[in-house]
């Protein structure tokens, strides 16, 4: 058994033409929060606590379709939705359109934690972070320049768009997640994003959705999913891909068997990471890049923009 694991990722789609600055920023901002995840694991913090953390720093960080950075529906503005699972349980929680709170999974947690539901949305996922102590802020805060540039080249061709695989030479991506594995053997997911770009407003992706943009149980895998999220809802591709986990079947084996599926039952575009209850890593992807890190078993961070395992 590994002492403990830890993978994220950034989002998933197709990159072309990304500048060496661009990729250094991504690559770093894995960095940071690896990091930081590591040396929770280490210390013994338990892998719910650090799957919100590293999704927080992602959250912040405005490379990232999640919390500040969140890319415009058809209507202006940003709706957030994110989710987090706790393994060891199957507590769960998730929030949908999100518009005034920074950081969208801890007011998941909060749900999970701290009333009888699963889910909350809109207005009274709205009153809920309110009454619940978190900061609002106004919904302009989350428009970044790059965000809007990339909501008005989306509505004049009249199409969503995956963050990942922008349009313009502002490539900005993607959904975040994160999956752990404590020095218990518990394992947590956690899941955050703006959703697509020109999404109708009130629309719902696979995020917050849990089972299809999100799963954790010790008994199988945690599972985090980034792409198109009409299809992951379809295909229910978190849960699919952690009912996969056997004694003959480990995390990279179980993250392809879940991407074919997605490819050949509805051609979906995206990708997962995932850890399964033995620690072991995996990742997959129907598309060209998944931007994702892992601390592997040697405990050395691995940051990449392509699937790689
Ligand atoms: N899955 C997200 C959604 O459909 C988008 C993404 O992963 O980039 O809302």
């Amino acid at each position: 058994m590994k002492k403990y694991s830890l993978i994220i990722h950034g989002g998933a789609g197709n990159i072309t033409n990304l500048s060496d600055e661009k990729r250094q920023s991504y690559l770093d901002g894995l960095k940071e929060c690896l990091g930081e995840g590591q040396k929770m694991l280490s210390l013994g913090r338990k892998s719910l606590d650090v799957v919100e953390r590293c999704v927080n720093i992602m959250e912040d960080n405005k490379i990232f379709n999640a919390g500040r950075g969140s890319v415009i529906n058809a209507e202006g503005e940003i709706e957030m939705d994110a989710s987090i699972m706790d393994g060891s349980n199957l507590m769960s929680g998730s929030v949908i359109g999100l518009k005034h709170y920074k950081n969208p999974v801890s007011v998941a947690r909060a749900v999970m934690e701290r009333t009888e539901h699963v889910m909350l949305a809109g207005e009274g996922a709205e009153e809920f972070a309110n009454k619940s102590g978190f900061k609002y802020f106004k919904n302009n805060f989350f428009k970044t320049e790059a965000r809007i540039r990339q909501a008005e080249e989306a509505k004049k061709r009249k199409k969503t768009v995956l963050d990942i695989d922008d349009l313009n030479k502002n490539k900005k991506m993607g959904t975040v997640g994160a999956v752990a594995y404590d020095l218990k053997g518990d394992i947590a997911a956690a899941t955050s994003t703006g959703g697509i770009a020109n999404k109708l407003k009130g629309r719902v992706g696979d995020s917050p959705i849990i089972g299809a943009g999100i799963y954790a149980s010790n008994k199988l895998a945690g599972v985090s999913a980034t792409g198109f999220g009409e299809q992951f809802i379809r295909c229910v591709v978190s849960f699919y891909a952690a009912m996969q986990i056997s004694d003959i079947c480990q995390a990279p084996g179980a993250c392809r068997i879940a991407m074919d599926y997605l490819r050949e039952s509805v051609k979906g575009l995206g990708g997962i990471i995932m850890i399964d209850r033995l620690g072991n890593i995996g990742c997959g992807a129907t598309c060209k890049n998944l931007i994702h890190g892992y601390i592997g078993s040697s405990a050395e961070l691995f940051t990449s923009l392509t699937p790689s395992s």
